[in-house]
């Protein structure tokens, strides 16, 4: 075979760590490519036979092969195919060596997997420019499989963070961040399998209790919300170790509270847990160096059979909290379903009630307060009605509690509060009364608790031209209690206008009458549960006894509510009562009404 070789290529490239195996069984052949190869940098190996080829490229895998085709034992294109079947020889790029003008030699040779030739006799630029080429492409391959791995790398571990943040939002989706307890949306979920195992076996029951702490916003209020927030998380840890390990408990929102219990054996094991929960929180919570007590009334579902959606459930467990909190509150209540009705009716009120406003359907009724001793009319109480086209008379009991709950209190109260002062000025210009008689008005502890109340009040008695001598405001014990901080200022307030407070309902609320030192108030109003038990209880009489000494002695004044019997009327007096009211001297009565009375009284 003839080689010719051309001109000296230079050094510049150098290729020390590439190693090129060269196979030909003709030495001569051998020698003379390897001589050009080494020369340019590259490390050569030599095989002078198929057979020896592949054993050298099993032993150690060259970076390329210069495989001559025409070879005593296996030719090129068996030994290139063999490499190709083999995964792992199957990438080292083969270069055939085949004679110039053999075409079918080179077509062959592509079809056995080489990827290149180099013609005889050889020439070394040639040599050298195909060696060198495959060289490149074997690089450009090698990075971008290296890319393709770094790409992979990032790729997964984007996917990990992925993923970490996935579970993250989930988590954050499913907790509260506050007290880390499960939210709403996990309760719900939860709810909806409890439905359905309960639903495929009706032995699962399961029960919710709602709770709402009383009261909580006195803690927001007076230490801030930073100290409420403590106190959340404080009581959650102790609403967990009253807890199973199956009991979930979630918070909703705000200070409200939803455990959901989901293996129950009967009510008793339900109503334990409600009692343990009260029992546990008669212990006080230590915040900011103060101890505060925390209550709770608990909305309770037990029979759970007959629920097919979550929010069904919650919603009674709700009402049945919203029952207990009417009823006075550090109780519970379990679901009946008059309470949805209940619940029902008082939505129908609300919206009733906002129209009306509009309409002004409501009426002042008046009742007179008399002097027990001389049946004298000292004064009246304003006493609002409210006359609904189609529902009728509704008794203030029934509203002026959603009036208070929706802020609409505000707007009625102004309008009874302005009412009052216009009527018993008219009647004092009509002669009908002198100064001396008063107009008792009820306000409700919502209005009381609102900073623009005096800016009203003021604004009310410069309207009316009435002396504010002659009013008299009726606050609960449960409007200053409630709001002890703002009460005590907006008392002060009262009293330097000169209008008199007095306490309403007495007795039933706090039945202490520890705070009138800091709250001074001018009259007691004894609530008529006490008139009406008189005769037939003793307790009921030295109760009252009592209350009208300890008022005496701090020097104000007592009016009896709810006078109905000429026996009662008698017992008062006997007890040395000063004032009263009742159905014995006038029911509430029109403005008309109440003026005969007043007037007809003159002649007596
Ligand atoms: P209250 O201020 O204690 O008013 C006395 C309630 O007892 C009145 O009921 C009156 O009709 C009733 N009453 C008076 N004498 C007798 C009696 O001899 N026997 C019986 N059984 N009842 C008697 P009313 O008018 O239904 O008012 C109930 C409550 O609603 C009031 O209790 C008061 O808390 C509230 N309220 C009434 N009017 C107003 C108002 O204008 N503003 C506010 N904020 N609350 C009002
Ligand atoms: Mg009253
Ligand atoms: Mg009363």
């Amino acid at each position: 075979m003839n080689n010719s070789i051309s001109a000296e290529h230079n050094l510049s490239s150098c290729h020390t760590s590439t190693n090129i195996l060269i196979v030909d069984d003709i030495l001569e052949n051998i020698r003379l490519l390897s001589s050009i190869l080494e020369k340019h940098g590259y490390h050569t190996r030599k095989a002078t036979s198929g057979k020896m080829a592949l054993t050298a490229v099993q032993a150690d895998p060259p970076a390329l092969i210069l495989l001559d085709i025409r070879m005593p034992d296996i030719n090129g294109y068996e030994v290139c195919q063999q490499l190709k079947a083999n995964p792992k020889t199957n990438n080292i790029p083969v270069i055939f060596l085949s004679a110039a003008d053999d075409i079918s030699d080179k077509i062959q040779g592509f079809q056995a997997g080489g990827v290149d030739y180099i013609t005889k006799p050889f020439h070394i630029d040639e040599v050298l420019a195909r060696v060198e080429h495959q060289l490149t492409i074997i690089k450009a391959h090698k990075t971008i499989s290296d890319l393709n791995s770094r790409l992979e790398e990032r790729v997964k571990e984007r996917t990990q963070q992925l993923e970490m943040a996935n579970t993250k939002l989930l988590k954050m989706a499913f907790q509260d961040s506050l007290t880390k307890l499960p939210n709403r949306a996990l309760l719900m979920k939860e709810l909806w399998q409890a439905i359905e195992k309960q639903i495929a076996n009706p032995n699962h029951k399961f029960a919710v209790l709602y709770l709402d702490c009383d009261r909580f916003k006195i803690v927001n209020d007076s230490l801030g919300h930073l100290a409420g927030d403590e106190l959340l998380i404080a009581l959650t840890q102790r609403l967990q170790t009253i807890l199973n390990e199956q009991d979930l408990l979630a918070r909703l929102g705000g200070d409200e509270f939803v455990i959901l219990l989901t293996k129950i054996t009967d009510q008793p094991y339900v109503t334990a847990i409600v009692d343990n929960i009260f029992n546990r929180f008669q212990e006080p919570f230590f915040l900011r160096e103060r101890e505060i007590f925390i209550s709770f009334s608990i909305g309770v579902v037990i029979d759970s059979s007959h629920y097919r959606d979550p929010e069904t459930v919650l919603r009674h467990a709700d009402i049945a909290m919203y029952k207990a909190k009417s009823l006075g509150k550090h109780q519970y209540q379990i679901f009946a379903p008059f309470m949805y009705e209940e619940a029902c009716q008082r939505l129908q009120l609300e919206t009733e009630l906002r129209k009306c406003i509009q309409h002004s359907e409501f009426q002042l009724y008046y009742q007179t307060i008399i002097e027990l001793e001389t049946g004298k009319i000292v004064g009246v109480e304003a006493l609002v009605r409210w006359h609904h086209p189609t529902l009728g008379w509704i008794s203030p009991t029934q509203f002026i509690p959603i009036a208070e709950e929706t802020g609409l209190i505000i707007q009625i109260g102004e309008w009874i509060l302005k009412q009052a002062c216009y009527q018993l000025r008219n009647w004092q210009l009509e002669k009908i009364v002198d100064t001396s008689f008063y107009i008792s008005v009820n306000v409700s502890a919502y209005q009381f608790s609102q900073s623009k109340f005096i800016q009203q009040l003021d604004e009310i008695l410069a309207e009316t031209q009435l002396s504010p001598q002659c009013l008299r405001l009726e606050i609960t014990e449960t409007a200053i209690m409630d709001n002890t901080s703002s009460a005590a200022m907006v008392i002060d307030n009262i009293r330097q206008r000169n209008i008199q407070l007095s306490i309403d309902d007495f007795g039933t609320g706090y039945s202490s009458l520890s705070y009138l030192h800091s709250f001074p108030v001018d009259n007691l109003k004894i609530d008529r549960s006490f008139i009406n038990r008189l005769q037939d209880n003793t307790s009921s009489l030295s109760m009252v006894q009592a209350m009208i000494q300890i008022a005496q002695n701090m020097g104000m004044n007592i009016i009896a509510e709810g006078i109905e019997t000429p026996e009662q009327w008698e017992q008062l007096k006997l007890l040395n009562c000063p004032f009263g009211q009742g159905f014995l001297f006038s029911q509430p009565l029109e403005p008309e009404k109440i003026a005969n009375l007043i007037i007809s009284s003159h002649s007596l």
